[in-house]
Parts: structure tokens; C-alpha cells; sequence
């Protein structure tokens, strides 16, 4: 059988595919710890499952309309107000089948063959992914650790071509957890309207950021930087929603447009129930308490496994200001990332994720989603092991 040169040239995810292989380990008794986890540890909060249970009891079970029902667009415009001062109308939204989806459907919606689209190394693993998907060619931007991994507006401008369609800004960022200040987004906002580069916003990681930090959307720049701007955006992170897959963009009407006629041939509504679910969690007063008390309970894991990181010879973090991933560089421990990982697995019981995928080849991502006893179970490890190379 022959298949679709396209689909041929991408790698399946090597996050959800390593996370499910070290669950199984663990489910089949192997005592495994898990440091690669994507999703919060945290329960989908009471108030919002009972939201959910509610709509399946009042018949909420039907077709919605296919970008999404009109109350959680509402619900959406509304945070987008509160929490980022940015003015939507519920024309300008889109709610997906998660982030992912969202950032899917963009691309599919704005690539045509050749477009290069920037991704900022190291990157999430699905962007180059998603993007060779749509037509189009991921133009990568290498950073180091050395500058905190961080792209600057001037790095951004020698990277466009004439080719260049979109950049994509992700702050928090997954997988080295960087938080760009608003100076510094003003600044890569202002190099893209110039050009008329589309900025493909994913704030995920939005409710999670450390040390007071706070939160800034590319999309308030400028009123041109809005226009330009899809923000991406969604309840798995922040309310600990990763199954029910909700995710949701805010662009202009025009693009909103075509990515509704997209989805309506594709996948049709989001879940009926989950839309309710995420409404709940948009719109409930008692939930952004919860949302920072995670958010607290993150900081201390992360300020735990940096100082369990710090003073090892061979491993190099780097502290993340936002997210829930510890970027560690591994070079001097002579193995590439995915054979570390292989074999830490296999001979210490303990899951990362490669750098690999994320373009980075010398670093790891150890996931501090999880409690302190497993992240001081896991390190502890860790260390034991490298001590054995
Ligand atoms: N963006 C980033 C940077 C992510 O790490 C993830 C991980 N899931 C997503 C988007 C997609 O999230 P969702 O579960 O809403 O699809
Ligand atoms: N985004 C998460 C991660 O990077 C979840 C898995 C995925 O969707 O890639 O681990």
C-alpha cells in the first residue's frame, strides 16, 4: 500500500507516545517513575465535572453548532477581556478539539506550499509537525541555554524570508518553560506587523508562570499586532482538563471564517459536554483560586527539583519561569537524548522525555507535574544511574 508523501514525513509524538508507554509499565507493576507527563497531576476540579454531568442530564448531547456554542464563545471573549485586555467578539472565536487542534486547523488555514512558518528551538514537538502537515516548511530559530533560550526580535527578523508566513510565539513555552516580557513581544510584534507576518500565539501555559511573573499576550502590542495575531489558547493546562480536549483561537473574523468552514468538514463540534465543562471553567467564581494554588504548588516543585538538579556535575538545568518542564542539558554525560532516555528507562525505571524532538538533542525535559516524593524518588535515580556511565 502507498501512502501520502505528507504524512509520511512526520514523526509520530514522542510525548504522548513515551508518556503511554511508562503508564504501562507502571499499570503492569513495574515501579516506574513518570517525569514526562504533559498534563497537570491534578483532578479535573468538582465544580466542573458536576457542569458536565449537568448538560448530559439536560440533553445537551446534540450537534452544536461546529465552531463552537455561542455561551462558551461568550465565556471565551470575556476571559480574553479580564485576563489580557484583548476585545473579541464571538465571530472572532473558534473552540477545537484542544490547543493542538486549534493550532492544527491555523495552519491548515493560512500555508500554502513553501510558506515558512518560524519555530522557535528548542519547540514543541507537534509545531514543525503540524506545519510540514499544512504544506508548509518550519523555518527553526536556534536559541541556547546560554541566553536563557530565548529569540529576540532581531533574531526573528534575520530568520524571515520572503517566504515567511507565520512565526510561532510560545510564552510560557514547552519544553525550557521561557516567559518573554512584554517589552521583549512589543519589540518581535513590532518586526512582524512591518513585514506582515502572522503571529500564532500559543499561551497554553498562560495560568502557569513563576515568581510573580505575569502574562502577556503579543495580540495587546499593537492594534496592527492584533489583527495579525491568532491568539491560541484552552482548559487542559489551567484547569487540569487535558481529556476533554478543549482548546480555542481568537483572530480576525476572516480567519475565524476559514477555520470554521475547516472544521465543519472535519471534525464537526467539539464535544457538546466538554464545551459545557469548559464553560463552567471559564465563567466559575471559585475557580481561579484553584488555578493558583496549582500554580503555587508548581512553584515549589519546580524551586525542589532545580535544587536536586543544581549541584549535579553532568546535568545542567535550566529554571523555567512558567510551565511545568525542567529543560536539563545532558552533553556531558556522552549519550544522545533519546539513548539516555532509552536506557534510563530500561535501567533506572525512570521516564523523560528526549530533547530530540524538541530540536535539542543534548538536553531532556523532566516533567515536574507530579509530587515531591516521586520527583525526589525520580532524581535520586537519576543521579545514581549517571553515576554508573
Ligand atoms: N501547546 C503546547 C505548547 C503544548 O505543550 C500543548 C500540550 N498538550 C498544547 C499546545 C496542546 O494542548 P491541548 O491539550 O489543549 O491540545
Ligand atoms: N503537550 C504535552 C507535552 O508536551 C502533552 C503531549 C502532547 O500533546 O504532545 O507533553
Amino acid at each position: 500500500m502507498k501512502f501520502s508523501q505528507k504524512i509520511m514525513s512526520v514523526e509520530p509524538s514522542a510525548t504522548l507516545a513515551i508518556t503511554s508507554k511508562a503508564k504501562s509499565l507502571l499499570a503492569s507493576g513495574e515501579d516506574v517513575v513518570i517525569l514526562a507527563a504533559g498534563e497537570p497531576d491534578f483532578d479535573t476540579p468538582e465544580e466542573i465535572k458536576e457542569a458536565a454531568i449537568k448538560a448530559v442530564k439536560e440533553g445537551k448531547t446534540k450537534y452544536t453548532p461546529a465552531s463552537g456554542t455561542l455561551s462558551l464563545k461568550e465565556a471565551i471573549c470575556r476571559k480574553l477581556k479580564e485576563d489580557n485586555g484583548l476585545e473579541y467578539k464571538p465571530a472572532n472565536i473558534i473552540v477545537s478539539n484542544g490547543a493542538k487542534h486549534t493550532i492544527y486547523n491555523v495552519l491548515q488555514a493560512i500555508c500554502n506550499s513553501g510558506d515558512e512558518v518560524v519555530v522557535i528551538h528548542p519547540f514543541w514537538l507537534s509545531y514543525p509537525e503540524m506545519v510540514k502537515l499544512a504544506g508548509g516548511e518550519p523555518r527553526v530559530l536556534k536559541t541556547d541555554i546560554a541566553n536563557g533560550y530565548r529569540a529576540t526580535a532581531q533574531d526573528i527578523e534575520k530568520t524571515i524570508t520572503d517566504k515567511t508566513k507565520a512565526v510561532i510565539i510560545n510564552s510560557p513555552s514547552n519544553p525550557a518553560g521561557v516567559v518573554y516580557s512584554e517589552e521583549e513581544l512589543k519589540e518581535i510584534a513590532e518586526v512582524c506587523t512591518e513585514k506582515n507576518i502572522i503571529m500564532i500565539s500559543d499561551e497554553i501555559y498562560e495560568k502557569i508562570i513563576f515568581d510573580g511573573k505575569k502574562h502577556f499576550s503579543v495580540a495587546k502590542s499593537s492594534d496592527k499586532a492584533k489583527e495579525l495575531t491568532v491568539v491560541v489558547n484552552g482548559v487542559s493546562k489551567s484547569h487540569s482538563m487535558t481529556g476533554w480536549r478543549i482548546g480555542y483561537m481568537a483572530g480576525k473574523e476572516e480567519i475565524a471564517g476559514i477555520v470554521a468552514t475547516l472544521q465543519s468538514h472535519s471534525t464537526s463540534n467539539p464535544s457538546s459536554i466538554s464545551q459545557a465543562a469548559a464553560e463552567k471553567a471559564l465563567t466559575s467564581e471559585n475557580l481561579p483560586s484553584i488555578v493558583e494554588e496549582n500554580k503555587s504548588l508548581f512553584q515549589k516543585r519546580r524551586d525542589a527539583l532545580y535544587s536536586l538538579l543544581e549541584k549535579e556535575d553532568k546535568i545542567r538545568p535550566y529554571l523555567p519561569q512558567g510551565a511545568f518542564y525542567m529543560f536539563c542539558d545532558i552533553s556531558k554525560c556522552g549519550l544522545d537524548s533519546m539513548t539516555f532516555s532509552k536506557r534510563l528507562l530500561e535501567e533506572a525505571k525512570v521516564a523523560v522525555i528526549p530533547g530530540g524532538p524538541f530540536g535539542e538533542d543534548s538536553s531532556i525535559r523532566v516533567s515536574f507535574a507530579t509530587d515531591l516524593a516521586n520527583i525526589e524518588k525520580g532524581i535520586n535515580r537519576i543521579k545514581d544511574w549517571i553515576k554508573t556511565l
